[in-house]
């Protein structure tokens, strides 16, 4: 029998309580709360310490969680961890002493919770065996409810975050953002674990991302990793050694496992049921986006290169002469792949062509390891090359291009020649460019052999169809033949003035007759020797064999001014003259480069009229 002033007392102190509950707030720290309650249970009951300790499954010991002492630590008998797993009948221990006495409540009602309630009373204070029972039963189901309210809100708190995640996730189609919210979310929700991100593939990622690789060829290092990431299951791992527990949750979309999260708690646990649900559930979320994003960036990819396919093919066949063609196919490879160096060859029997618009680095004498490398291999195994690390051995002072791709290119199934493509880093390209440059050089190779075709018929063509001048081919035959043979000559550009506005004002066929009536004064004012050619569109080009400067000057005055008089509509011309001398070696691309200066100093100064460059001065002639 509960004695009177107990149940007395203990009435009192439930409506007290009452008040308290209603003051309770569910935000509120836990220690808070429960030591606002137990001042009021030792008030109201004349207890003289009120202590709560709490179960600690990892260390197996109960420990002082809230006490109405001022020292929470001068506890004098700490509760006995046999205790927590002896007979529930027997939930009351009693202790003496002769200051006073201890009564410890087991208070146990689900299988989560485990706690004791100590009592410290003065001695002559001794509570009935009947109110004891009666504290252990209303608080164990106390405990066992606000427990329960506790769970409930923080799972909500978890379930909004993972909410929140999803809905952030989903709304991103950056691998990078997902991989990064997965680590963010699982710092939020559990702040004590440290995380890892396993990933199978290239991942250039941001540093601030966890991320380890997962090598397949160290699989027995990270046994548990490579499991979850084959099964697709969680793994739990725990290190005795390390003192901590892993757990390994696989990113898993529909169509595969993307990588592995691994939670690392640093002390030996196990984890919950329900955590391994949540953990779980934020993994499949984080595999079905990323996967998500994968998808998105393959086939912005997929358009990206295409779209270059389509530029390039658009671009070859619009009739480019063959070194523009290939200038802009270098230009496309350069920006797209970022190479270095990019060449492309023609085979020619045993000869290899070096094609104009590849980058200079492939006349060099350096070049010829590569090239020979290349083509030994595309010539016996008809093959493409693609090395991450080439250990190709070129001279020391070279630089070393690590990164390797070369495609042949094949006609009608014929092998016509190749591209090379380098950088100086390793494993600069990946294989989504080499496939890439692949398709490039297969789409490409008919518009190159037909930009090829054309030059080679134009080079065999000596006249022009137009002007029935010499063609541009032939004065530069003939020019390299009287460097060999003769002592000097001259050379004179002629470009008509303002010839775009004359095409404008009178249209296309007119223009052209224009430029026959210039050419029919270059004919009717030069020798037979004399080379009169079409240099391309509106400039003419004269080559005066065995002609001195001052007598090839003389010719372009006479040629102007007979232009400016006797065109119709009429117009003028400017002339570039340059010569060169057997005493002074050079090429005939020099000499044409000085004309065409000299060309362009007669257009700045205002057309109309003669400009010479010799080896030092240019000037008005
Ligand atoms: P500038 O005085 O600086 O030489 O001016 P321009 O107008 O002559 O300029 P530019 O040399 O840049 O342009 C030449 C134009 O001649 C461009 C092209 O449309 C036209 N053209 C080129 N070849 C032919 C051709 O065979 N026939 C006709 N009718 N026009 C041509
Ligand atoms: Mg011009
Ligand atoms: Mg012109």
């Amino acid at each position: 029998m509960m004695k009177a002033h107990e149940r007395e007392a203990y009435t009192a102190f439930k409506e007290k309580f009452f008040d308290w509950l209603l003051a309770y707030e569910d935000h509120d720290h836990f220690s808070k709360t429960m030591l606002s309650l137990f001042l009021l249970l030792k008030q109201e009951l004349m207890i003289k310490e009120v202590t709560l300790f709490l179960f600690d499954p990892f260390e197996k010991t109960f420990y002082p969680e809230v006490t109405t002492k001022e020292d929470l630590l001068a506890c004098d008998v700490l509760p006995n961890a046999e205790f927590q797993t002896a007979d529930p009948r027997q939930r009351i221990h009693i202790h003496e002493n002769e200051q006073c006495m201890i009564a410890q409540l087991l208070l146990q009602q689900s299988e989560e919770f485990s706690g004791v309630l100590q009592f410290v009373y003065d001695n002559g204070q001794r509570p009935s065996q009947v109110f004891l029972e009666q504290i252990v039963t209303d608080f164990s189901r106390l405990f066992s409810k606000m427990k329960k309210i506790a769970r409930g809100l923080s799972e909500e708190k978890r379930y909004e975050r993972l909410h929140h995640f999803t809905a952030k996730i989903h709304a991103s189609m950056k691998i990078e953002d997902v991989l990064e919210e997965i680590i963010d979310t699982l710092q939020e929700v559990y702040p004590s674990f440290t995380y890892y991100l396993f990933l199978s593939d290239d991942h250039p990622y941001h540093e601030r991302l966890p991320i380890k690789t997962l090598m397949f060829e160290q699989a027995d290092e990270n046994m548990a990793a490579m499991q979850a990431f084959l099964t697709g299951k969680i793994q739990l791992e725990d290190s005795i050694a390390l003192q901590r527990s892993i757990l390994y949750a696989p990113i898993k979309g529909a169509q595969g496992v993307y990588g592995v999260i691994e939670i690392i708690a640093s002390h030996i646990m196990e984890f919950p049921k329900s955590e391994i649900n949540f953990i779980s559930l934020l993994a499949n979320t984080a595999g079905s986006a990323l996967e998500n994003a994968k998808l998105y960036e393959q086939s912005r990819r997929l358009v990206a290169d295409l779209q270059l396919i389509n530029e390039t093919m658009h671009r070859l066949n619009a009739n480019l002469r063959l070194q523009d063609a290939l200038e802009f196919m270098v230009s496309q490879i350069k920006r797209s792949f970022g190479a270095e160096e990019i060449g492309f060859f023609m085979f020619d029997r045993e000869k290899k062509r070096l094609l104009p618009g590849s980058t200079p680095f492939f006349q060099s004498r350096q070049a010829k390891k590569y090239i020979e490398f290349v083509s030994k291999r595309i010539r016996t195994e008809r093959d493409m090359v693609f090395l991450g690390d080439a250990k190709v051995d070129a001279s020391p002072s070279a630089p070393i291009y690590r990164s390797l791709m070369a495609v042949p290119m094949v006609q009608n199934g014929m092998l016509k020649g190749m591209a090379i493509v380098l950088h100086r880093e390793p494993y600069h390209f990946t294989f989504e460019m080499f496939k890439l440059l692949q398709s490039l050089i297969h789409h490409s190779t008919l518009a190159f052999a037909n930009a090829m075709l054309r030059e080679e018929l134009e080079n065999l063509v000596i006249t022009d169809y137009l002007t029935k001048l010499y063609s541009r081919h032939y004065l530069d035959e003939q020019l390299q033949k009287s460097m060999e043979v003769d002592a000097f000559g001259t050379f004179i550009l002629i470009d008509i003035d303002n010839f775009k506005s004359i095409n404008d004002t009178y249209g296309h066929q007119t223009g052209d007759d224009i430029i026959v009536q210039v050419a029919n004064i270059i004919k009717q004012n030069i020798r037979e020797h004399d080379i009169g050619a079409r240099w391309g569109g509106e400039e003419l080009a004269i080559y005066l064999p065995k002609v001195p400067l001052t007598t090839g000057v003389a010719i372009a005055n006479r040629l102007a001014a007979k232009v400016r008089q006797e065109t119709n509509p009429p117009v003028t011309v400017s002339c570039g003259v340059s010569y060169w001398k057997k005493n002074r070696r050079e090429e005939a691309t020099e000499l044409f480069k000085r004309a065409d200066e000299a060309l362009y100093m007669a257009k700045r100064s205002g057309k109309n009229c003669v400009f010479v460059k010799d080896y030092q001065h240019q000037y008005k002639a």
